[in-house]
Parts: structure tokens; sequence; C-alpha cells
């Protein structure tokens, strides 16, 4: 009965962090801004995201959990140290994502803290002096009150639930629309038709970017279209970090 009773406060605290704004900020839709993010990361964003972002003249944000550079995974490699590296040096942001891809909801607040400086500690001897001031959520999951811990911690910090940033926004909790192989180019299309006529901030978030990519991934050809469509409709693409300037949703 307790395990039921504490799964259950999980869960509601987990919902309560979806839904509850804790960093609540007015974004007037005046203008329709999209940022490309890549989590965990692959290797194969690395090797096929980052180039067609680069072939674009655009930036990218890549949410990283160091401790599993170069391991190799279920669906894909992960990305190593030395393409950490590189992708921070062609002017990509790197952004934080944990120390081990932890689930944040299962660490205690001193677990947290040590995961995270760990985690800022090894970006920066990685990286060199970058700034690290956002976050994303490792599987989306989070209770109210990690998500107050690292909120504090960063300008922003995004999860993965759906939805495009416009009017009351959660700085805490930004939301996403999934750039998978199976949102397709006629629902990549929507998506820019929703933010050009709305406004709002449109966050991309995917995984793998290859020619068999996994559930959570896309193909070159996917993330090549969404590309080519901002740049013909001319909508301004950002870094989650730019877009938080160029937007004045940090001071
Ligand atoms: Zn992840």
């Amino acid at each position: 009965m307790r395990d039921l009773s504490s799964s259950l406060a999980l869960k509601v605290s987990r919902r309560l962090a979806r839904y509850v704004p804790t960093r609540p900020r007015m974004l007037r839709p005046q203008r329709a801004v999209v940022s490309f993010t890549f989590d965990d990361v692959p290797d194969t964003a690395y090797t096929n995201g980052a180039r067609l972002l680069d072939d674009y003249g655009l930036r990218g944000t890549f949410y990283i959990a160091p401790g599993i550079c170069g391991k190799t995974e279920d669906h894909w490699r992960v990305l190593t140290r030395e393409q950490t590296a590189d992708l921070s040096r062609r002017g990509h942001e790197i952004g934080c994502h944990t120390y081990a891809h932890a689930a944040v909801q299962s660490l205690s607040v001193a677990q947290l803290e040590q995961d995270d400086r760990n985690c800022r500690q090894t970006l920066l001897q990685i990286c060199g002096d970058i700034p690290l001031g956002n976050f994303a959520f490792p599987f989306g999951n989070a209770g109210l009150s990690r998500k107050r811990q690292l909120q504090r911690q960063y300008d922003s910090c995004r999860g993965i639930h759906v939805g495009t940033n416009r009017g009351i926004i959660d700085l805490a909790m930004l939301r996403v629309q999934e750039l998978y192989e199976s949102t397709g180019k006629v629902g990549v299309d929507r998506l820019l038709d929703d933010v050009e006529r709305k406004g709002g901030w449109l966050i991309f978030y995917t995984h793998d970017v290859a020619e068999n990519p996994s559930a959570i991934g896309c193909t070159p050809a996917l993330l090549d279209h969404a590309l080519k469509a901002i740049t013909t409709r001319g909508i301004t693409c950002m870094t989650i970090a730019r877009a938080l300037t160029e937007l004045k949703l940090t001071p």
C-alpha cells in the first residue's frame, strides 16, 4: 500500500511539474521563432544533423549527458567528447542533460546537485569556458521539487511535452514539437504554418538523424525539408540561448 501511495505521489508530482508553470513568462506571440534541439546526442545528429544546420548557416542546441558520450545504446552510438567539443567550436549551443542521463525525479536533492555539478564540470572540461544556461530533462521526467531545483540553476529547462510556446510559457518546462520521421513533411509544414500565423516559439526536438532512424529520430531528408521551409519562409531560427535573449525572456 505504501508503494502504491508513493508511486501515486510521484505521478501527481510529475503531472504538476508538467502543468504548473513554476517560472512563468509572458511571450507575446508577435513573431515566429524556431529552434532545433537534439537530445542525448546520437552520433548521427552530429554527422548529419549539425552538418545540415551548418549548410543552412543555422545553429542548434545539443543537450548532452557527458557520462554517456561514446557509449553504444539500443538505437545508436552516442557522440564522443571530441565531437561535442567540435559542435561547440562550430557555434552550436551545448546544453545540459544531466551527467548520466538520469530521470531527475529518481534522484534526491543531494544526488541531483552532485550529478548536475558533475555534468557542468565535465562539459566545461570538454568544451572550455562556455555558457551552460540551458537544460533538458532526460525522458522529460521531473517532479515539482526537482524542477524547482533545476530552474534555479538554468535560464531554461526543456521538457518533452508537446506544444508551441506562446502566451504564458514556463521557462522551467519549455514545450516542444517532435521532429520525428512520423511527423512527416506535411506535419512539419503544418507546424510552421501555425507558428507563422499565430507567432510564438516553436522548439523542434529529435534524437538520431539517420537514413533508418529510430522512432524518436528523423531522416536527413526530413530535417533538410524543415530547414529549407524555414529559410524559404524567412522564419527566424536560433539556439535556445539566443532565442531567450531575442525574445526578452531572460534579463
Ligand atoms: Zn535524453
